[in-house]
């Protein structure tokens, strides 16, 4: 079998849902399985509504509802056998009314802020599962949740892999060993109570991968709106061009980096098998896209000993001075433990004879951990910072690339520099507004343009 991930712009209207159509029929000899994002755009419609619901405004939060209803009966009503998807949707809409409504004027808690978001898969998966079956394809709707038993931290939920594995095999194996093409939705799951959860923002990619690596899958394609993983954001260096292939490292480290094309934890559930992840772009099927497997060899890369390199904004630089501390014993500890009571996740850390620098993206539990690492030494954060990571097997086995790379950079000035303890990154912050820039000129230094 083969798990197919169509993200937001794959789905994101009655064209891209008869493109996904046709990809998913030109396999339907390998068993797909396919997992569906919510149409682009829906979910931030609902994390605004989750906003219209604080805020108050009765008009607003009535208006943005039936904005998403009409979104979705509008591509509906251009696909044949998707029409009863539009049953659902407004039957939702119309419960989600009434809880809202109740909530107007107070933040919503998490568990509701992800009971909110998750209905854009729901609705999405009827949509799509309607629309194949409209197409002439044996396709199920299926439910995830039961299956993606998760903890409970709303927002960023994490499975419990073994329950899955289980509950995965004994729900689609036999669909597929009929040929019935099961679509589930991405990025939600529940508690094993039947609270919903979400994995986190991009999540979807990790669905599909955690399904793959359930079931045994030959591959996991993860279908999106570029031709692969590139040398950068097409977005930010026009001149990216796609790789032919990357490792599982070289693709977390590039995801976990600001490179949204992957969700930073895809490439995990699939390396003990060393099920390969396809990238692929929706809108032209036919280029090859990019394989992630486990060893990419380095000959394969071109004549640029690095593979790619990516930016992450809205970063903050946290820096703790302790002179007397940092070299004693369970200072470091102690710093780390603040972190973790907080569960703020440190992206970089870079340390020197006095001090520490740490970067987070979290800003939401800063003032708390500020105040305990200031019961550990002298305490600063430079805000509006961006992390940028070159990214290469290459970096570990080619002398002389760390000055190549920073002769690159200036006249931007490099904050904090870190070399990851894979070797196969360097990464650095610099000030939030130059990040595009560094990025164009390191990219002209490693591919010409
Ligand atoms: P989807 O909705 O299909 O999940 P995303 O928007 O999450 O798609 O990710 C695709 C986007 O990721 C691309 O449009 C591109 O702008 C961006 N991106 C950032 N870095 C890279 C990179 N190194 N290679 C390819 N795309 C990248
Ligand atoms: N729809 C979710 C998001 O926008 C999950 C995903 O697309 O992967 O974050
Ligand atoms: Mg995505």
């Amino acid at each position: 079998m083969i798990v197919c991930k169509f993200g937001g712009t794959s789905v994101a209207g009655s064209a891209a849902i008869r493109r996904m159509t046709s990809i998913v029929r030109a396999r339907a000899g390998e068993r797909p399985l396919v997992v569906v994002s919510a149409l682009a755009g829906v979910t931030d419609g609902l994390l605004a509504l989750a906003d219209a619901v604080h805020s108050g405004s009765p008009d607003e939060l009535a208006g943005s509802l039936e904005a998403l209803v009409r979104r979705h009966e509008a591509v509906a009503a251009e696909l044949p056998g998707a029409e009863p998807a539009v049953g659902t949707v407004k039957a939702d809409a119309e419960a989600l009314h009434a809880s809202l409504a109740a909530a107007l004027g107070r933040r919503l808690r998490p568990a509701e802020v992800d009971h909110l978001v998750g209905h854009g898969e729901l609705w999405s998966s009827r949509l799509v599962a309607g629309a194949m079956g409209g197409a002439g394809l044996r396709s199920a709707w299926v439910d995830i949740r039961p299956m993606m038993v998760t903890d409970d931290r709303f927002g960023r939920a994490a499975p419990h892999v073994p329950v899955l594995n289980a509950r995965a095999r004994e729900c689609l194996t036999p669909m597929l060993e009929e040929h019935i093409i099961p679509v589930a939705q991405g990025f939600i799951g529940a508690t094993p109570d039947g609270v919903p959860t979400t994995l986190g923002r991009g999540g979807s990619d990790f669905t599909a991968a955690l399904l793959g690596a359930a079931l045994g899958a030959a591959r996991v394609e993860i279908w999106t709106d570029v031709d692969g993983l590139m040398t950068a954001d097409p977005r930010i260096v026009p001149a990216a061009r796609t790789l032919t292939a990357a490792s599982y490292e070289e693709a977390a480290e590039l995801a976990t980096f600001g490179a949204k094309v992957l969700h930073p934890a895809t490439a995990m559930p699939l390396v003990r098998e060393g099920i390969p992840i396809v990238v692929l772009n929706s809108t032209r099927p036919d280029s090859p896209g990019t394989t992630i497997e486990p060893s990419a060899e380095l000959e394969r890369m071109g004549d640029s000993p690095i593979r790619s390199i990516s930016w992450k904004r809205g970063i903050t630089v946290i820096n703790v001075r302790a002179p007397r501390m940092l070299g004693a014993y369970g200072f470091l500890r102690a710093m780390f433990e603040v972190f973790e009571r907080h569960e703020v996740v440190v992206d970089v850390l870079a340390s020197g004879e006095v001090s520490v620098s740490l970067t987070v993206e979290d800003r939401s539990r800063l003032e708390p951990v500020v105040r305990e690492l200031s019961e550990l030494g002298e305490v600063w954060t430079d805000d509006r910072r961006a992390i940028v990571s070159v990214v290469g097997i290459g970096l570990r086995t080619t002398p002389g690339l760390a000055s190549r790379i920073f002769r690159a950079v200036p006249p931007a000035n490099v904050e904090v520099i870190s070399q990851g303890a894979s070797a196969i990154n360097m990464t650095f912050v610099v000030r939030e507004e130059e990040g595009p820039d560094v990025v164009r000129r390191l990219h002209r230094e490693f591919f010409g343009d």
